[in-house]
Order: structure tokens, then C-alpha cells, then sequence
């Protein structure tokens, strides 16, 4: 198994326990074939960075790489990524001439909790918000740097809606979206957030897009979002694998080797 999202305290939302002193041990015992770190990032180099972004640019998240050496992670390969921003109109948070300063790229289509910069502030109305998430997930797959799109469809920001929100996409909606998303050969993330925002009626609506997306001919990863290391110590393995099997997805034990 590998988990190729985690957040270490370069992101300005971790919390405490998020040093690579904190994930190290942690990481070694989960005994993972594949890990990867992706801090929030918004590039200098790309105009009009929020507030919260703006110092979290290349030069802040590229401390970590050189770090990395420095610590055992036991049997997992390490890679060092970044989660930059995406926020329509083909405006990612990422200069292409700096995607190569990253093993890997994650884009977020749906970070819509940051309202007035992901999304229009007045966003309310369901069918626009459904819009709005299939026109960003489809922008993202035209990306070239873009390895996988990160927690897709999951409803940030319209939490309390959630479920209203996700049943009110047609099957059709989803199969769009993957099946561009296969063609353009972007991985689509199993994000371990479902199990903690999600509830068992939401969870079933997440299961019909990702057996969409699995009849699509999608390839998949896994990433925990962790913000604190203390992730690791709780038992998703369980609640991961009945889900994948639910939706009759395998995930690759290294997402970068197969
Ligand atoms: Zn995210
Ligand atoms: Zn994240």
C-alpha cells in the first residue's frame, strides 16, 4: 500500500505532530511500499495567490526535499510532490517551467471552502456548484504537470449539503468526467477524508462515482490527507479496503511503478 498525500507543517492547516520527525517512525511501522509528501503550494511566478497561499510558495515547500534524506521511512520509496491550487479559467498555482522541481504534481478540483478564490462567493445553488466542480475536474485533466486529481467531488465548503449535492449528479455526469480523465491519463485519488466527512449515505453516493470511475478505465492512488502523523495510527486499512473492493478497484502497491 502507499499514501502519496501527506501534509507536514510547511502547510499552513497542519497541525502539530506534522514534523518529519513525527511521520518517520509512524510511516515505518504502517510498512508502506510507496509514500509521498505534498504541501500546499501557490507559485510566485502565477499571479494572485490569497492571502493564505501566498507564502507558501516554491521556496517554503521546497525545504522539505533535502529533509527527506534525513530520515527513515523503513520500506516505503519516497517522493516529494507538491498540492498546488486550481481556480478555473485554466489558472493553476504552478508555473510550468517549476513543475519538474516535483516528483509529482496534485490538483485539487474542488477546494470550494475557499470561498471568493476557488469559487465565486454567491456559489449557493447546487446545480451551479455541480457545474462548477465538473468544468474544474475537466480543466485539471488538460494539464499536462498534473499527475491525479485530489479528492474529487468531495463536497468542501458544502459540507452540510452534501448529500443533496452529490446525489444530484447523473451517472452521466461522472462518466464524462473519468472517462476524460482515463484518456488524458490522470490518476483519480481514493482520499481517506471520505471516512471522516462523509457520512454512510454520502459514502454510498462516493461509491457510485468511483465505480464510475473504475468502469471508466481510471487508474487510482491513495492518499491519507494526513495533517498530523497521528493519521497513521488510526485504522482506515480496513474502512479503505471495504470500500475499493465495494467499488472493484485494485490500487497499485507504487503508483509511479505501476
Ligand atoms: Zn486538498
Ligand atoms: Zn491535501
Amino acid at each position: 500500500m502507499h499514501d502519496i498525500h501527506i501534509h507536514t507543517s510547511l502547510s499552513s492547516c497542519a497541525d502539530p505532530g506534522s514534523e518529519l520527525s513525527d511521520y518517520a517512525p509512524a510511516i515505518k511501522e504502517a510498512n508502506l511500499s510507496a509514500v509521498g509528501f505534498a504541501n500546499h503550494l501557490w507559485d510566485s511566478a502565477i499571479p494572485g495567490a490569497s492571502d493564505w497561499y501566498r507564502p507558501q510558495n516554491i521556496e517554503h515547500v521546497m525545504q522539505l526535499k533535502n529533509q527527506l534524506k534525513n530520515y527513515d521511512f523503513g520500506s516505503a520509496k519516497v517522493y516529494f510532490g507538491c498540492e498546488t491550487e486550481y481556480i478555473g479559467n485554466g489558472v493553476v498555482g504552478l508555473h510550468p517551467d517549476n513543475a519538474g522541481l516535483f516528483d509529482y504534481i496534485l490538483v485539487p478540483p474542488n477546494h470550494f471552502h475557499m470561498a471568493g478564490f476557488t469559487r465565486p462567493e454567491n456559489l449557493t445553488a447546487l446545480p451551479d456548484v455541480r457545474q462548477l466542480m465538473i468544468e474544474h475536474f475537466l480543466e485539471i485533466c488538460d494539464i499536462d504537470f498534473a499527475f491525479g486529481l485530489v479528492h474529487p467531488f468531495v463536497p468542501l465548503g458544502y459540507e452540510d449539503q452534501g448529500q443533496e449535492l452529490l446525489h444530484g449528479f447523473k451517472d452521466e455526469d461522472f462518466e464524462k468526467c473519468f472517462k476524460y480523465a482515463a484518456k488524458k491519463d490522470k490518476r483519480i485519488e481514493i482520499n481517506l477524508c471520505i471516512f471522516r466527512h462523509l457520512d454512510r449515505v454520502q459514502l454510498k453516493e462516493y461509491k457510485r462515482l468511483m465505480t464510475i470511475a473504475r468502469i471508466c478505465g481510471c487508474k487510482f492512488f491513495s492518499g491519507s490527507d494526513s495533517h498530523c502523523a497521528d493519521v497513521f495510527r488510526q485504522d482506515t486499512g480496513k474502512l479503505l479496503n471495504d470500500f475499493i473492493t465495494d467499488c472493484g478497484i485494485v490500487l497499485p502497491d507504487n503508483p509511479f511503478t505501476n
